[in-house]
């Protein structure tokens, strides 16, 4: 179940190649890069379990809910029971206004369908999608830009021309994160982490180490990224940090 962490897909292709030699399904957690290309498609074109997600924060929303898409028919069955209390088959009915009173049930059912209310918010912003991409593509390039000469500071490997962004996450290597993102904080410029490895939460708490994990996980900041974010605002972020550091000579 590979994550595209900030959007990233890069890695994807390799790993279907592993899971294809071990008969392996693999399931994408897309949450977060719906909108995005891979190789030049559309992420969405699948190659086994793709899930979107149209929370609030995501490239776009349908106030909650998202969607699963695959190439599978009998899985995709599945999943359209099983949204609607498992009734097999019953489910695009009730969509048509019509109704079976002999489905039959033989997998767990959930209430996890999409209501029409919500549909109708996420088919606006479908067609919003390429725009706010845009935009946010724009954001990102700009900080790419403004943070190469700072030391320092290492931004994500990123495919700007392919990836929908949604999060803008770089790497402080002198130790400073906390200050960084304390000081920041305090000039009203929002920035968080994402995310605290899973291992330090007490429900999966493990005395495990795992080094490069740590390691990058003192390292991480989010900086902002949303469609209302302009270039001054991009400049200002990437200002007050350089001033922080003492370290922009551009
Ligand atoms: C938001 C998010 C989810 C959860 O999506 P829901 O629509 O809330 O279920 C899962 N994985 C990642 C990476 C996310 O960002």
């Amino acid at each position: 179940m590979p994550v595209h962490y900030a959007s990233e897909t890069g890695f994807i292709p390799q790993l279907l190649k592993l899971a294809k030699k071990y008969s392996l399904r693999v399931v994408e957690d897309a949450a977060r890069s719906f909108a995005g290309f891979r190789n030049g498609e559309r992420i969405g074109k699948v190659d086994d379990v793709i899930c979107f997600s149209f929370d609030g924060i995501k490239n776009i929303t349908s106030g909650k809910g998202g969607a699963i898409v695959t190439s599978n028919a009998a899985l995709l069955e599945r999943v359209k029971g099983g949204c609607l209390l498992g009734g097999e088959k019953d489910s695009e009915k009730r969509f048509t206004g019509e109704r079976s009173w002999d489905f039959n049930v033989s997998n767990q059912g959930f209430r996890f369908h999409m209501s029409n209310i919500m549909a109708a918010i996420g088919r606006e912003h479908l067609k919003k999608a390429d725009g706010f991409i845009q935009i946010k593509k724009q954001a990102v390039t700009q900080y790419i830009v403004l943070l190469s000469s700072v030391k320092d500071i290492e931004c994500l490997q990123h495919k700007v021309e392919q990836n929908a962004p949604h999060i803008f996450v770089i790497k402080v290597l002198n130790d400073k994160r906390d200050y960084l993102m304390h000081t920041l904080r305090e000039l009203g410029i929002q920035c968080g982490i994402h995310y605290q490895p899973n291992h330090y939460l007490k429900l999966y708490k493990s005395n495990d180490s795992l080094p490069n994990t740590e390691l990058v996980a003192k390292q991480i900041l989010t900086l902002p990224l949303h469609t209302e974010l302009q270039k001054d605002d991009v400049t200002y972020v990437v200002g007050s940090r350089v001033k922080l550091l003492g370290e922009y000579n551009a």
